[in-house]
């Protein structure tokens, strides 16, 4: 197949300063949880993005200076030489493909505890540090630390280009660099001409550009990454005002101007707060007050609306970090005019979720993701598998439709059976609560790339038994049937049944998605899962006529959703639908018409009025399936099955992201022995100095 021209714009080179860019796609820096840390990993996961068809592929943030150590994420550095080991790596992968490395240099000023270097954090003033809300202060840089700061940034700079990046980002955005915390007037009430007014609080990015260009300009490009609202009103930039005003003053300085909104949760917000192109708004002036090419994110999926961006005079380059992750290879598949065969990003942010926990991203979508490297796992083929080998997979969640297409592009007869007349499990359940609709992508890019496959058949509303699976004669079975949630409030905090859980009156998440509604106008929902759940349906239920109360152990609603970057916007929503939120507070008892609660922070329990109440707490494998096929193994082990496995929610109930993993890994092992013993990757090794003599 070849290209729709109406895509051709995408296709077209852009001049970015002296270098030039192949195409319009853009992977813009972002974190991955590998970094310095695991550095064959995040090598190979950049290289796949070229491979796939970006054009530009950045680093992620690269501290540059020992003074700005971005531990514990695993973020890149580069603070003497030394580091163009991996780097220099990274460069040769992405240019093998023939598109530009592009590195983002930062120093994250206040933000940065400085955890492993334990330099003094420094800023524009003396001032405690938010992060982890760790007890060091940030000291106030005098002019000899600005010197020094500006000397380290123009040496990495040069180093960056030696090594052979071809674009080098100057680095003022999300509220969490030092050029972003000088600008800011709440970070910033400096009376030297470092601050006050505007041009003074821009002084410190004006001259990082200038002598970036000074050190490199004439080698590469020296681009920006700015966000020019930070979405807090007056007491931030605003994108009308001086946001206008410093794009306005630097306009024809860098090469190429990215521009987004900061901080990073309003950056990168999740498709529940935010449509595709939603930053289109506050970026749109930027190409009106400069010749430079300009760039902007906002989750964009689709290539109409990547034209339409260009088209309107917003963008010349299309922005993207988790659209690259759950589909490496979106470019390739537009320039191959095969648009049904992209992998769109759902907005979940589970990559985010786990970069902030320090480790390797994991994507919903792309189950691949982080394992380019160290499982050798290409996110587009797959090495074939016997296609005499008949293959049973019962349950079409997300663990199931993702082992069909896997085992399906191998070559494998596959046979999916599911129970519904729906395929795509707690994934349609789920889509249909408010503002997880994107979340169906799940299921409508497996049941796409699977109807296309002959060897693929699908069984719609056949629940199967033990005696079924074993009739079908298949030579491997996987049983992918899910998982329930408890009804009797055993989780996290409640370590033994709930008195009174068992009464008609409570409910759980399955009875919601199924449909049923709790009786009486006065709803309590007990979360203790702390993730998304309990949120939506205390949205669904108070924005349909309920009272609804949400209480959690805790004293954070939705604590999970820290590191997915939406506890705020959560929180928010749910005041702003009614919502009355109960932190602190643990569920003891239901009986009829109330609950009795106990809070934490004043140490009494407390009787609450209660027409029903849900149940929010842990889930239960529905392995019994699984079971019964095995039991009938072990008493007849001449059936013809060979393997038998249970996969996803069945085996253990988790995300979404873990279902489809776990189905990828599946097919992937079909054929192989596997010793659970072994270490199932790649691992990466430290260089050890030889012994002091
Ligand atoms: P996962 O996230 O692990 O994929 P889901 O709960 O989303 O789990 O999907 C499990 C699917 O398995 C559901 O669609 C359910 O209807 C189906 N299922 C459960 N039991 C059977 C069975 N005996 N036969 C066929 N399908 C089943
Ligand atoms: Fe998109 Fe979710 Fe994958 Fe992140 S984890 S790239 S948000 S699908």
């Amino acid at each position: 197949m070849t290209r729709d021209p109406r895509y051709d714009i995408l296709f077209e080179p852009l001049k970015i300063g002296p270098v030039t860019a192949p195409n319009r796609f853009y992977q813009v820096p972002h974190c991955n949880g590998m970094g310095r840390i695991y550095p064959n990993a995040m090598v190979g996961m950049r290289g796949m993005k070229a491979e796939g068809g970006w054009g530009i592929v950045c680093t992620e943030q690269c501290d540059f200076y020992a003074s700005g150590d971005a531990s514990p994420y695993a973020e890149t550095n580069m603070w003497d030489g030394g580091d163009e080991i991996y780097l220099g790596r990274m460069c040769e992968e992405v240019h093998k493909h023939g598109s530009l490395a592009g590195i983002e240099l930062v120093h994250n000023g206040h933000d940065t505890p400085n955890l492993y270097s334990r330099e003094i954090p420094i800023g524009p003033m003396h001032r405690p540090m938010n992060w982890s809300l760790a007890p060091i202060q940030a000291r106030a840089m005098d002019k000899q630390d600005i010197r020094d700061y500006r000397r380290a940034h123009r040496q990495a700079a040069i180093r960056a280009r030696d090594i052979g990046f071809d674009m080098v980002i100057v680095y003022a955005g999300h509220d969490g660099t030092v050029p972003s915390h000088f600008l800011a007037k709440r970070h910033n009430q400096r009376t030297d001409e470092y601050g006050g007014s505007l041009e003074n609080r821009l002084r410190l990015f004006r001259e990082l550009l200038e002598e970036a260009k000074d050190a490199v300009g004439g080698d590469i490009a020296v681009t920006v990454r700015f966000a020019v609202d930070e979405m807090m009103g007056p007491d931030g930039l605003e994108w009308h005002a001086e946001g206008r005003e410093a794009v306005e003053m630097l306009a024809e300085l860098p090469d190429l101007w990215d521009v987004n909104v900061s901080d990073w949760d309003n950056d990168s917000k999740t498709s529940r707060f935010a449509p595709e192109g939603y930053q289109e708004e506050y970026v749109t002036f930027v190409k009106q007050v400069t010749t430079k090419p300009v760039s902007t994110v906002g989750r964009y999926t689709s290539p109409d609306a990547m034209v339409s961006a260009i088209k309107r005079g917003i963008v010349d380059l299309i922005g993207a970090a988790r659209p690259s992750i759950a589909d490496p290879f979106l470019p390739r598949k537009v320039e191959e005019g095969r648009i049904d065969d992209i992998r769109e990003c759902i907005g979940c942010n589970v990559c985010v979720g786990w970069t902030q926990m320090t480790a390797p991203a994991r994507c919903t979508q792309n189950p691949t993701f982080s394992e380019e490297w160290r499982k050798d796992w290409h996110p587009e083929t797959l090495p074939p598998g016997d296609e005499n080998e008949h293959v049973l997979i019962v349950g079409a969640g997300p663990a199931g439709l993702e082992a069909a297409r896997a085992a399906g592009l191998r070559g494998y007869r596959v046979t999916l059976a599911e129970a519904e007349e729906k395929l795509g499990g707690r994934v349609t359940r789920e889509s249909a609560l408010p503002g997880l609709s994107a979340w169906a992508r799940v299921r409508d890019y497996r049941v796409g790339q699977i109807q296309k496959m002959t060897n693929v058949e699908i069984y719609r509303a056949s629940r199967l038994s033990a005696e079924q699976v074993l009739e079908l004669g298949a030579d491997h079975v996987a049983v992918a049937t899910g998982a329930t949630w408890r009804r009797d409030g055993y989780g996290r905090h409640l370590t033994s049944p709930v008195p009174g859980s068992g009464a008609a009156h409570v409910l759980t998440p399955d009875d919601i998605l199924a449909g049923l509604r709790p009786p009486g106008g006065k709803v309590l929902i007990f979360d203790d899962d702390h993730y998304y759940m309990a949120s939506v349906i205390a949205e669904l239920l108070s924005t349909t006529g309920y009272e609804v109360n949400l209480a959690t152990p805790l004293a954070t609603i939705g604590a999970w959703m820290v590191n997915t970057l939406e506890q705020g916007a959560n929180q928010e929503r749910l005041l702003e639908s009614g919502v009355t939120l109960m932190p602190n507070t643990t569920l003891l008892a239901v009986e009829a018409g109330q609950v009795s609660l106990h809070d934490s922070v004043r140490g009494h329990d407390t009787e609450h009025k209660a027409d029903s109440v849900i149940l929010v707490t842990s889930r239960t494998p529905e392995d019994g399936l699984f079971h019964a096929v095995q039991q009938a193994l072990e008493a007849t082990p001449a059936t013809g099955v060979r393997t038998l496995r249970r996969i996803g929610d069945c085996q253990a109930p988790g995300i979404i992201a873990t279902a489809v993993y776990e189905g990828h890994r599946y097919a992937r092992e079909l054929g192989e022995e596997v010793d659970p013993v072994d270490v199932p990757f790649r691992r990466e090794r430290h260089v050890i100095e030889p012994a002091k003599v």
